[in-house]
């Protein structure tokens, strides 16, 4: 059972500015996915599954990978780790997912990156059935995403997007200004800003690290969206007034205060940056938990079939 808390604003004293709240929304939206969980296991005796693959021993995958299957638990799904030491082989892990693509009691399956050097992650992804790539990195989900057919989202785009429609922020018209290209983020979030649906419409930048004078376009931005790992990177004098500023960063620094012995910090000078925006995301508590709600809610729609028969 989640209780959903009303949408906190408790930043209000220093501007109008309002939280983007991850905690929030993910737990209100991991409460639906519950009941549609319970509606498909009563209809067809099965829980959807999702199937991580693990590699390595990498700190950040580790803690992503067990929030993941934790959150599937939560929400009534059925989930199984595969795990494998670094020395693993291109061919084995193939295989592997050549195995969980032909297991009918597989709804959907990630392999967590990064991958080792010796393995060629584009090669993995395109392994992956897409009609089980729930993560939605194969080009099959991305160019049916680009043509606006349905398909599975990346799951961190397609977590922003819940979170720019939980709180009715209005996109059409907008100058929408993302930075960092990668496949995973940048990329796929500024063909959906683009897109002729909501949210989107808008008239979109996709910035770099080739592309001169950043603060030039970032200035110009009715919504940020920084997705570039470099803790702090975007300061209180490269926004306009008034933004909507979504922080993807997770950078991670060893810090003896907390308990899991390592600090998050978000791309965005965010103690600067929020009083002159509108809407931010804090990091963390926002974009992450949304990132698992995108992962929960394809995993819903592949073993309802919504997707793909
Ligand atoms: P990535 O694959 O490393 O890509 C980084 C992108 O940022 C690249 O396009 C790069 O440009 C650009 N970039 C790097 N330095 C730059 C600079 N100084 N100025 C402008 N652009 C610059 O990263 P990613 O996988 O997208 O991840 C980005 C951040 O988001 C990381 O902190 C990651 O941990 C975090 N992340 C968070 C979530 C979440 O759920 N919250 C999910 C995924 C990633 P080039 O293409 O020119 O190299």
């Amino acid at each position: 059972m989640y209780w959903a808390s009303p949408i906190t604003n408790h930043q209000s004293q220093i501007t109008n500015m309002q939280l983007l709240d991850g905690k929030y929304v993910s737990e209100k939206l991991k409460g639906e996915i519950a009941i549609e969980a319970a509606k498909i296991l009563k209809r067809t005796g099965r829980k959807p599954h999702l199937v991580a693959v693990l590699v390595g021993h990498d700190g950040g995958s580790e803690t992503y990978v067990a929030s993941k299957m934790r959150n599937c638990e939560a929400v009534g799904f059925k989930s199984s780790l595969v795990r494998y030491e670094s020395t693993v082989t291109e061919e084995e892990l193939l295989a592997k997912v050549i195995e969980l693509n032909a297991d009918a009691d597989i709804d959907g399956i990630i392999v967590q990156l990064p991958l080792p050097k010796h393995i060629d992650p584009d090669k993995v992804t395109e392994c992956i059935d897409y009609r089980k790539d729930v993560d939605g990195f194969h080009p099959i989900n991305l160019g049916r995403m680009q043509r606006n057919l349905p398909s599975f989202i990346p799951a961190t785009p397609y977590g922003i997007t819940l979170m720019l429609k939980e709180y009715n922020i209005e996109t059409s018209g907008k100058h929408c200004v993302v930075v960092g290209r990668s496949n995973i983020v940048g990329s796929p979030m500024s063909i959906l800003m683009a897109r002729n649906t909501y949210p989107g419409n808008c008239t979109v930048t996709l910035c770099h690290s080739r592309t001169p004078d950043i603060k030039s376009f970032t200035l110009d931005a009715d919504i940020l969206i920084v997705a570039i790992g470099k803790k702090n990177f975007i300061t209180a004098d490269m926004v306009k007034p008034g933004a909507v500023v979504i922080d993807v960063g997770m950078n991670r620094e060893v810090s003896t205060a907390t308990k899991s012995g390592f600090k998050l910090y978000g791309d965005v000078d965010f103690e600067n940056v929020a009083p002159i925006s509108s809407y931010i995301t804090p990091v963390p508590g926002g974009v992450g938990l949304m990132t698992i709600i995108g992962l929960l809610k394809n995993t819903l729609a592949s073993a309802n079939k919504e997707v793909y028969r």
